[in-house]
Protein backbone atom coordinates (compact mmCIF):
# COMPACT_ATOMS: atom_id res chain seq x y z
CA UNK A 1 0.00 0.00 0.00
CA UNK A 2 1.29 3.80 -0.98
CA UNK A 3 2.01 5.77 1.76
CA UNK A 4 -0.08 8.37 -0.45
CA UNK A 5 -2.16 8.25 -2.94
CA UNK A 6 -4.57 10.62 -4.91
CA UNK A 7 -8.48 9.81 -6.98
CA UNK A 8 -8.99 12.56 -9.07
CA UNK A 9 -12.31 12.12 -8.87
CA UNK A 10 -14.21 15.68 -9.69
CA UNK A 11 -13.31 19.06 -11.38
CA UNK A 12 -10.66 16.61 -13.54
CA UNK A 13 -10.55 18.62 -17.38
CA UNK A 14 -13.41 20.81 -16.15
CA UNK A 15 -14.28 23.83 -13.71
CA UNK A 16 -16.54 21.83 -11.52
CA UNK A 17 -18.00 19.39 -8.54
CA UNK A 18 -14.37 19.51 -7.63
CA UNK A 19 -13.68 15.92 -5.29
CA UNK A 20 -9.93 14.40 -4.65
CA UNK A 21 -9.49 11.30 -2.61
CA UNK A 22 -6.15 10.98 -0.82
CA UNK A 23 -5.29 8.12 0.90
CA UNK A 24 -2.87 8.16 3.54
CA UNK A 25 -1.94 4.33 4.07
CA UNK A 26 -4.93 2.83 5.32
CA UNK A 27 -7.27 6.89 6.09
CA UNK A 28 -8.55 8.68 3.82
CA UNK A 29 -9.33 12.37 3.26
CA UNK A 30 -11.66 13.49 0.38
CA UNK A 31 -10.18 17.10 -0.35
CA UNK A 32 -13.29 19.18 -1.68
CA UNK A 33 -16.57 17.50 -1.83
CA UNK A 34 -18.31 19.66 -5.01
CA UNK A 35 -21.25 20.06 -6.06
CA UNK A 36 -20.77 19.30 -9.77
CA UNK A 37 -23.06 22.44 -11.90
CA UNK A 38 -24.46 21.53 -15.54
CA UNK A 39 -27.12 20.17 -17.06
CA UNK A 40 -29.58 18.60 -14.65
CA UNK A 41 -29.53 14.84 -15.29
CA UNK A 42 -25.99 14.85 -15.97
CA UNK A 43 -25.11 16.95 -12.35
CA UNK A 44 -27.84 14.21 -10.39
CA UNK A 45 -26.40 11.48 -11.77
CA UNK A 46 -22.51 12.74 -10.65
CA UNK A 47 -23.34 14.71 -7.49
CA UNK A 48 -25.44 11.64 -5.92
CA UNK A 49 -22.92 8.88 -6.92
CA UNK A 50 -19.29 8.77 -4.45
CA UNK A 51 -16.76 6.30 -5.83
CA UNK A 52 -16.27 5.22 -2.13
CA UNK A 53 -18.37 4.54 0.59
CA UNK A 54 -18.96 7.44 2.75
CA UNK A 55 -19.28 5.73 5.63
CA UNK A 56 -15.85 4.46 5.54
CA UNK A 57 -13.80 7.82 4.56
CA UNK A 58 -12.14 9.13 7.65
CA UNK A 59 -11.84 13.20 7.08
CA UNK A 60 -12.25 15.37 5.05
CA UNK A 61 -10.79 18.86 4.21
CA UNK A 62 -12.60 21.99 2.06
CA UNK A 63 -10.62 24.11 0.47
CA UNK A 64 -12.71 27.26 0.59
CA UNK A 65 -16.47 27.96 0.57
CA UNK A 66 -17.50 27.97 -3.51
CA UNK A 67 -20.77 25.19 -4.04
CA UNK A 68 -18.28 23.32 -6.34
CA UNK A 69 -16.37 23.00 -3.38
CA UNK A 70 -18.10 22.38 -0.69
CA UNK A 71 -21.78 21.72 -2.31
CA UNK A 72 -22.18 18.61 -2.25
CA UNK A 73 -20.59 18.16 1.89
CA UNK A 74 -24.96 17.81 3.12
CA UNK A 75 -25.13 14.89 0.24
CA UNK A 76 -22.00 13.06 2.02
CA UNK A 77 -23.44 13.36 5.65
CA UNK A 78 -26.37 12.13 4.65
CA UNK A 79 -24.82 8.67 3.09
CA UNK A 80 -23.41 7.94 6.03
CA UNK A 81 -19.67 10.35 6.14
CA UNK A 82 -19.04 10.43 10.16
CA UNK A 83 -16.26 12.21 10.45
CA UNK A 84 -15.21 15.86 10.40
CA UNK A 85 -14.89 18.59 7.96
CA UNK A 86 -11.45 20.59 8.64
CA UNK A 87 -12.30 24.47 7.09
CA UNK A 88 -10.97 27.66 8.15
CA UNK A 89 -12.92 29.99 10.29
CA UNK A 90 -14.60 32.25 7.79
CA UNK A 91 -15.37 29.10 5.27
CA UNK A 92 -17.10 27.07 8.45
CA UNK A 93 -19.09 30.78 8.43
CA UNK A 94 -19.83 31.48 4.39
CA UNK A 95 -21.02 27.41 4.40
CA UNK A 96 -23.50 27.80 6.96
CA UNK A 97 -24.80 31.26 4.89
CA UNK A 98 -24.61 29.00 1.58
CA UNK A 99 -25.30 25.48 2.19
CA UNK A 100 -28.96 26.29 3.33
CA UNK A 101 -29.15 28.43 0.18
CA UNK A 102 -28.49 25.67 -1.79
CA UNK A 103 -30.40 23.22 -0.47
CA UNK A 104 -33.34 25.65 -0.28
CA UNK A 105 -32.66 26.36 -3.91
CA UNK A 106 -32.90 22.14 -4.45
CA UNK A 107 -35.69 21.59 -2.73
CA UNK A 108 -37.41 25.02 -5.05
CA UNK A 109 -36.24 23.07 -8.05
CA UNK A 110 -37.12 19.88 -7.34
CA UNK A 111 -40.79 21.21 -6.48
CA UNK A 112 -41.00 22.35 -9.99
CA UNK A 113 -39.99 19.56 -12.12
CA UNK A 114 -42.52 17.70 -10.17
CA UNK A 115 -45.44 19.93 -10.56
CA UNK A 116 -44.52 19.50 -14.53
CA UNK A 117 -43.82 16.05 -14.13
CA UNK A 118 -45.83 14.34 -11.60
CA UNK A 119 -45.27 10.68 -12.90
CA UNK A 120 -42.16 10.80 -12.27
CA UNK A 121 -41.34 12.22 -8.60
CA UNK A 122 -37.79 13.80 -7.76
CA UNK A 123 -36.07 14.26 -4.64
CA UNK A 124 -33.72 17.11 -3.73
CA UNK A 125 -30.09 15.56 -3.45
CA UNK A 126 -30.19 17.17 -0.06
CA UNK A 127 -32.57 18.95 2.17
CA UNK A 128 -31.99 21.40 4.77
CA UNK A 129 -32.22 18.78 7.30
CA UNK A 130 -29.13 17.44 6.10
CA UNK A 131 -27.39 21.25 6.15
CA UNK A 132 -28.44 21.12 9.74
CA UNK A 133 -26.67 17.68 10.57
CA UNK A 134 -23.39 19.10 8.36
CA UNK A 135 -23.17 22.10 9.96
CA UNK A 136 -22.02 20.65 13.67
CA UNK A 137 -19.29 18.33 11.19
CA UNK A 138 -17.23 21.55 10.66
CA UNK A 139 -13.71 21.71 12.64
CA UNK A 140 -11.81 25.63 12.23
CA UNK A 141 -8.48 25.69 11.83
CA UNK A 142 -7.44 29.36 11.69
CA UNK A 143 -4.42 29.90 8.60
CA UNK A 144 -0.87 28.41 9.55
CA UNK A 145 -2.17 26.59 12.38
CA UNK A 146 -1.11 23.10 12.06
CA UNK A 147 -3.28 20.04 13.28
CA UNK A 148 -2.99 16.34 13.22
CA UNK A 149 -5.15 14.95 10.75
CA UNK A 150 -4.22 11.24 11.15
CA UNK A 151 -1.40 9.98 13.02
CA UNK A 152 1.56 11.01 10.92
CA UNK A 153 0.06 13.23 8.93
CA UNK A 154 0.03 16.81 10.07
CA UNK A 155 -2.14 19.34 7.83
CA UNK A 156 -1.68 23.53 7.47
CA UNK A 157 -3.82 25.83 5.57
CA UNK A 158 -2.11 28.64 4.29
CA UNK A 159 -4.07 31.91 2.28
CA UNK A 160 -5.37 31.18 -1.46
CA UNK A 161 -6.38 34.80 -1.72
CA UNK A 162 -9.32 33.80 -3.45
CA UNK A 163 -12.27 34.43 -1.65
CA UNK A 164 -13.07 35.41 2.09
CA UNK A 165 -11.25 32.36 3.88
CA UNK A 166 -9.83 30.95 1.27
CA UNK A 167 -6.85 28.07 1.61
CA UNK A 168 -4.30 26.41 0.59
CA UNK A 169 -3.32 23.19 2.33
CA UNK A 170 -0.20 21.58 3.25
CA UNK A 171 0.01 18.21 4.25
CA UNK A 172 2.96 16.59 5.73
CA UNK A 173 3.70 12.92 6.14
CA UNK A 174 7.04 11.15 8.12
CA UNK A 175 7.44 7.30 7.46
CA UNK A 176 10.56 5.43 8.05
CA UNK A 177 12.50 9.05 9.14
CA UNK A 178 11.52 10.51 5.57
CA UNK A 179 9.34 13.38 4.96
CA UNK A 180 6.99 13.95 1.89
CA UNK A 181 5.01 17.28 1.46
CA UNK A 182 1.70 17.79 -0.56
CA UNK A 183 0.30 20.95 -1.70
CA UNK A 184 -3.42 21.39 -2.68
CA UNK A 185 -3.60 24.88 -3.83
CA UNK A 186 -7.78 24.94 -4.23
CA UNK A 187 -8.77 27.98 -6.27
CA UNK A 188 -5.81 30.02 -6.32
CA UNK A 189 -6.50 34.11 -5.99
CA UNK A 190 -4.26 36.90 -7.50
CA UNK A 191 -2.31 39.84 -6.24
CA UNK A 192 -3.35 42.66 -5.83
CA UNK A 193 -7.21 42.26 -5.85
CA UNK A 194 -9.50 44.47 -3.46
CA UNK A 195 -10.07 42.76 0.23
CA UNK A 196 -8.01 40.11 0.66
CA UNK A 197 -4.48 39.37 0.75
CA UNK A 198 -2.39 38.12 -2.00
CA UNK A 199 -2.00 34.38 -2.50
CA UNK A 200 0.79 33.44 0.43
CA UNK A 201 3.49 30.71 -0.90
CA UNK A 202 4.27 28.27 1.55
CA UNK A 203 7.31 25.98 1.92
CA UNK A 204 8.53 23.54 -1.00
CA UNK A 205 6.41 20.64 -1.39
CA UNK A 206 7.25 17.61 -2.95
CA UNK A 207 4.14 17.48 -5.07
CA UNK A 208 1.66 19.84 -6.34
CA UNK A 209 -2.47 19.64 -7.53
CA UNK A 210 -2.43 22.91 -9.05
CA UNK A 211 -5.90 24.42 -10.13
CA UNK A 212 -5.91 25.82 -14.05
CA UNK A 213 -9.00 27.24 -15.03
CA UNK A 214 -7.35 30.46 -16.70
CA UNK A 215 -4.59 28.43 -17.14
CA UNK A 216 -4.03 30.07 -21.19
CA UNK A 217 -5.12 33.42 -20.34
CA UNK A 218 -3.55 36.68 -19.40
CA UNK A 219 -6.01 38.74 -17.28
CA UNK A 220 -5.66 42.49 -17.76
CA UNK A 221 -3.93 44.59 -14.94
CA UNK A 222 -5.92 46.00 -12.49
CA UNK A 223 -5.28 50.16 -13.28
CA UNK A 224 -7.03 48.79 -16.98
CA UNK A 225 -10.13 46.81 -15.08
CA UNK A 226 -11.08 50.23 -13.53
CA UNK A 227 -10.53 52.10 -15.96
CA UNK A 228 -12.61 49.91 -18.59
CA UNK A 229 -15.32 49.41 -15.64
CA UNK A 230 -15.29 53.47 -15.38
CA UNK A 231 -16.19 53.51 -18.87
CA UNK A 232 -18.53 51.41 -19.39
CA UNK A 233 -20.47 52.37 -16.30
CA UNK A 234 -19.80 56.12 -17.08
CA UNK A 235 -21.50 55.74 -20.87
CA UNK A 236 -24.06 53.76 -19.78
CA UNK A 237 -25.54 56.28 -17.21
CA UNK A 238 -25.03 58.79 -19.85
CA UNK A 239 -27.43 57.28 -22.04
CA UNK A 240 -29.60 57.06 -19.20
CA UNK A 241 -29.07 53.07 -18.96
CA UNK A 242 -28.76 50.98 -16.35
CA UNK A 243 -25.75 48.48 -15.54
CA UNK A 244 -26.66 44.78 -14.94
CA UNK A 245 -24.28 42.55 -13.20
CA UNK A 246 -24.70 39.41 -12.78
CA UNK A 247 -22.31 38.03 -10.12
CA UNK A 248 -21.56 35.56 -7.71
CA UNK A 249 -23.05 36.45 -4.22
CA UNK A 250 -19.94 35.67 -2.58
CA UNK A 251 -16.10 37.45 -3.81
CA UNK A 252 -16.86 39.00 -6.60
CA UNK A 253 -19.90 41.05 -5.65
CA UNK A 254 -17.93 42.31 -2.89
CA UNK A 255 -15.00 43.20 -5.06
CA UNK A 256 -17.08 45.24 -7.47
CA UNK A 257 -18.59 46.97 -4.84
CA UNK A 258 -15.32 47.68 -2.82
CA UNK A 259 -14.38 48.86 -6.73
CA UNK A 260 -17.44 50.98 -7.66
CA UNK A 261 -17.21 52.86 -4.63
CA UNK A 262 -13.47 53.36 -4.59
CA UNK A 263 -14.00 54.54 -8.39
CA UNK A 264 -16.60 57.07 -7.14
CA UNK A 265 -14.39 58.25 -4.52
CA UNK A 266 -12.24 59.44 -7.15
CA UNK A 267 -14.54 61.10 -9.39
CA UNK A 268 -13.40 58.55 -12.24
CA UNK A 269 -17.58 57.56 -12.45
CA UNK A 270 -20.28 59.68 -11.22
CA UNK A 271 -22.45 59.77 -8.13
CA UNK A 272 -25.51 56.69 -9.10
CA UNK A 273 -26.90 54.53 -6.69
CA UNK A 274 -25.54 50.83 -6.16
CA UNK A 275 -28.44 48.39 -5.43
CA UNK A 276 -27.16 44.53 -4.83
CA UNK A 277 -30.34 42.48 -5.60
CA UNK A 278 -29.49 39.24 -3.41
CA UNK A 279 -30.58 38.05 0.00
CA UNK A 280 -27.53 35.80 -0.22
CA UNK A 281 -25.15 38.42 -1.32
CA UNK A 282 -26.21 40.36 1.78
CA UNK A 283 -25.61 37.31 4.40
CA UNK A 284 -21.97 36.58 2.39
CA UNK A 285 -21.37 40.08 3.24
CA UNK A 286 -22.41 40.55 6.40
CA UNK A 287 -19.94 37.36 6.63
CA UNK A 288 -17.08 39.55 5.63
CA UNK A 289 -17.55 41.95 8.10
CA UNK A 290 -17.51 39.19 10.79
CA UNK A 291 -14.09 37.91 9.54
CA UNK A 292 -11.44 40.86 9.30
CA UNK A 293 -8.86 38.59 10.37
CA UNK A 294 -8.70 37.77 6.28
CA UNK A 295 -8.76 41.34 5.34
CA UNK A 296 -5.40 42.88 3.36
CA UNK A 297 -4.08 45.66 5.00
CA UNK A 298 -5.66 48.80 2.82
CA UNK A 299 -9.07 47.05 3.42
CA UNK A 300 -8.58 46.53 7.18
CA UNK A 301 -7.74 50.36 7.61
CA UNK A 302 -10.38 51.71 5.87
CA UNK A 303 -12.72 49.21 7.75
CA UNK A 304 -12.11 50.00 11.03
CA UNK A 305 -11.87 54.20 10.16
CA UNK A 306 -14.87 54.21 7.88
CA UNK A 307 -17.55 52.30 9.93
CA UNK A 308 -17.76 49.01 7.84
CA UNK A 309 -16.65 50.76 3.90
CA UNK A 310 -15.85 49.01 1.79
CA UNK A 311 -18.87 46.90 2.59
CA UNK A 312 -21.68 49.65 3.59
CA UNK A 313 -22.27 52.87 2.39
CA UNK A 314 -24.29 55.69 1.50
CA UNK A 315 -24.81 54.95 -2.00
CA UNK A 316 -25.20 51.40 -1.32
CA UNK A 317 -28.09 49.90 -1.22
CA UNK A 318 -29.13 45.94 -0.62
CA UNK A 319 -32.34 45.11 -1.89
CA UNK A 320 -34.36 42.33 0.74
CA UNK A 321 -37.79 41.84 -0.38
CA UNK A 322 -39.54 40.22 -2.75
CA UNK A 323 -41.24 42.96 -3.46
CA UNK A 324 -38.15 45.64 -3.43
CA UNK A 325 -36.68 43.57 -5.90
CA UNK A 326 -39.89 43.68 -8.31
CA UNK A 327 -39.99 47.67 -7.96
CA UNK A 328 -36.65 47.95 -8.73
CA UNK A 329 -37.31 45.59 -12.12
CA UNK A 330 -40.02 48.01 -13.19
CA UNK A 331 -38.08 51.58 -12.48
CA UNK A 332 -36.23 52.65 -15.70
CA UNK A 333 -33.61 55.30 -13.42
CA UNK A 334 -30.27 54.97 -14.15
CA UNK A 335 -28.84 53.05 -11.80
CA UNK A 336 -26.12 49.80 -11.42
CA UNK A 337 -27.39 46.48 -10.30
CA UNK A 338 -25.68 43.28 -8.92
CA UNK A 339 -27.42 40.17 -8.99
CA UNK A 340 -27.12 36.41 -8.67
CA UNK A 341 -26.67 34.43 -10.19
CA UNK A 342 -23.19 34.89 -11.54
CA UNK A 343 -23.79 32.83 -14.80
CA UNK A 344 -27.34 33.79 -15.10
CA UNK A 345 -28.70 30.35 -14.48
CA UNK A 346 -31.03 31.50 -11.50
CA UNK A 347 -31.68 34.24 -9.09
CA UNK A 348 -32.90 37.82 -9.49
CA UNK A 349 -30.71 38.32 -12.07
CA UNK A 350 -32.84 37.05 -14.51
CA UNK A 351 -36.08 39.39 -13.72
CA UNK A 352 -33.60 41.73 -14.55
CA UNK A 353 -32.75 40.91 -17.89
CA UNK A 354 -36.14 40.23 -18.83
CA UNK A 355 -37.44 43.88 -18.11
CA UNK A 356 -34.04 45.55 -19.17
CA UNK A 357 -32.25 42.95 -22.00
CA UNK A 358 -34.63 44.53 -24.37
CA UNK A 359 -33.43 48.09 -23.27
CA UNK A 360 -30.47 49.76 -25.59
CA UNK A 361 -29.32 52.06 -23.49
CA UNK A 362 -29.00 49.55 -20.49
CA UNK A 363 -25.79 47.66 -20.38
CA UNK A 364 -25.12 43.73 -19.35
CA UNK A 365 -21.68 43.65 -17.85
CA UNK A 366 -20.30 40.12 -17.45
CA UNK A 367 -17.02 39.71 -14.79
CA UNK A 368 -16.66 36.54 -14.24
CA UNK A 369 -16.32 33.01 -15.28
CA UNK A 370 -19.03 31.96 -17.74
CA UNK A 371 -19.36 27.96 -18.85
CA UNK A 372 -20.90 26.82 -21.32
CA UNK A 373 -24.19 26.05 -21.97
CA UNK A 374 -25.37 28.25 -19.70
CA UNK A 375 -27.85 32.15 -20.66
CA UNK A 376 -25.01 33.96 -19.55
CA UNK A 377 -22.32 32.58 -21.97
CA UNK A 378 -24.65 32.79 -24.45
CA UNK A 379 -25.28 36.38 -24.22
CA UNK A 380 -21.24 36.80 -23.32
CA UNK A 381 -20.93 35.23 -27.10
CA UNK A 382 -23.35 37.69 -28.53
CA UNK A 383 -26.44 35.91 -29.01
CA UNK A 384 -29.27 38.67 -29.89
CA UNK A 385 -32.47 36.07 -28.96
CA UNK A 386 -32.61 34.36 -26.34
CA UNK A 387 -34.84 32.46 -23.54
CA UNK A 388 -35.14 34.84 -19.95
CA UNK A 389 -37.57 32.78 -17.67
CA UNK A 390 -38.80 31.11 -20.40
CA UNK A 391 -39.78 34.12 -22.54
CA UNK A 392 -38.01 34.48 -25.68
CA UNK A 393 -36.21 37.80 -25.36
CA UNK A 394 -34.46 39.72 -27.75
CA UNK A 395 -31.44 41.88 -26.27
CA UNK A 396 -30.99 45.38 -27.40
CA UNK A 397 -28.87 46.07 -24.79
CA UNK A 398 -24.87 46.29 -24.75
CA UNK A 399 -23.13 43.41 -23.56
CA UNK A 400 -19.57 43.78 -21.78
CA UNK A 401 -17.25 41.47 -20.23
CA UNK A 402 -14.64 42.02 -17.83
CA UNK A 403 -12.09 39.57 -17.15
CA UNK A 404 -9.46 41.22 -14.95
CA UNK A 405 -12.57 40.61 -11.88
CA UNK A 406 -11.53 36.98 -12.09
CA UNK A 407 -10.50 35.22 -8.82
CA UNK A 408 -8.17 33.01 -10.41
CA UNK A 409 -4.84 33.58 -10.91
CA UNK A 410 -4.02 33.66 -14.67
CA UNK A 411 -1.13 31.41 -16.00
CA UNK A 412 1.51 33.98 -15.46
CA UNK A 413 0.37 34.32 -12.11
CA UNK A 414 0.04 30.33 -11.89
CA UNK A 415 3.56 30.05 -13.34
CA UNK A 416 4.88 32.95 -11.00
CA UNK A 417 3.39 31.32 -7.97
CA UNK A 418 4.51 27.97 -8.35
CA UNK A 419 8.42 29.54 -9.21
CA UNK A 420 8.40 30.46 -5.87
CA UNK A 421 8.00 27.33 -4.44
CA UNK A 422 11.44 26.20 -2.84
CA UNK A 423 12.48 23.88 -3.39
CA UNK A 424 10.22 23.18 -6.59
CA UNK A 425 7.70 20.45 -6.16
CA UNK A 426 9.18 17.50 -8.63
CA UNK A 427 5.33 16.25 -9.82
CA UNK A 428 2.50 18.79 -10.47
CA UNK A 429 -1.14 17.87 -11.39
CA UNK A 430 -3.24 20.07 -12.91
CA UNK A 431 -6.78 20.09 -12.14
CA UNK A 432 -10.06 22.19 -12.28
CA UNK A 433 -9.41 23.70 -16.00
CA UNK A 434 -10.80 22.41 -19.00
CA UNK A 435 -8.31 20.32 -21.59
CA UNK A 436 -7.44 23.82 -23.00
CA UNK A 437 -6.14 25.97 -20.51
CA UNK A 438 -5.00 22.79 -18.56
CA UNK A 439 -3.15 21.39 -21.22
CA UNK A 440 -1.73 25.04 -22.31
CA UNK A 441 -0.68 25.63 -18.47
CA UNK A 442 1.25 22.34 -18.52
CA UNK A 443 3.11 23.07 -22.10
CA UNK A 444 4.41 26.45 -20.23
CA UNK A 445 5.40 24.79 -16.57
CA UNK A 446 7.41 21.69 -18.40
CA UNK A 447 9.18 24.82 -19.96
CA UNK A 448 9.68 26.90 -16.81
CA UNK A 449 9.77 24.84 -13.46
CA UNK A 450 11.46 21.56 -15.18
CA UNK A 451 8.40 19.55 -13.42
CA UNK A 452 6.36 16.47 -14.41
CA UNK A 453 3.66 17.86 -15.40
CA UNK A 454 0.13 15.97 -15.68
CA UNK A 455 -3.58 16.39 -16.57
CA UNK A 456 -5.30 13.56 -14.50
CA UNK A 457 -8.37 11.93 -16.63
CA UNK A 458 -11.39 12.12 -14.18
CA UNK A 459 -11.44 8.86 -12.23
CA UNK A 460 -7.49 8.40 -12.17
CA UNK A 461 -5.70 7.23 -9.25
CA UNK A 462 -2.02 7.83 -8.79
CA UNK A 463 0.51 6.95 -6.24
CA UNK A 464 2.60 9.99 -4.59
CA UNK A 465 4.88 8.23 -2.41
CA UNK A 466 5.73 4.98 -1.93
ZN1 LIG B 1 -13.68 29.10 -6.02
Amino acid sequence: MAALSISFQGAARTVTGSRHLLRFGDRSCLFDCGLYQGHRDEAERINRAFRFDPARLDAVVVSHAHLDHIGDLPALVARGYPGRIHATPATVSLASVLLPDSAALMERDVEQVNRRHPAQPRTPLYTLADVERTRPRFAPHAYHQTWELFPGVRATFADAGHILGSALTVFELERNGQRFRLGMSGDLGRPRRPILRDPEVPGGVDALVLESTYGDRLHPGAAETERALAEIVSRTLARGGRVLVPAFAVGRTQELVATLHALTLRGAIPETPIYVDSPLAREATAVYVHHPECFDAATAEAFTKCHGAPFGFARLRYVASPAESRALEHDRTPCIVVAASGMCEGGRILHHLRHGLGVAANTVLFIGFQAEGTLGRRLRDGAEAVNVLGEPTVRRAEVASLEGFSAHADQAELVGWVERLSPAPRRIFLVHGEPGPADALAARLRETVHAEVHVPAPGEEVALWN
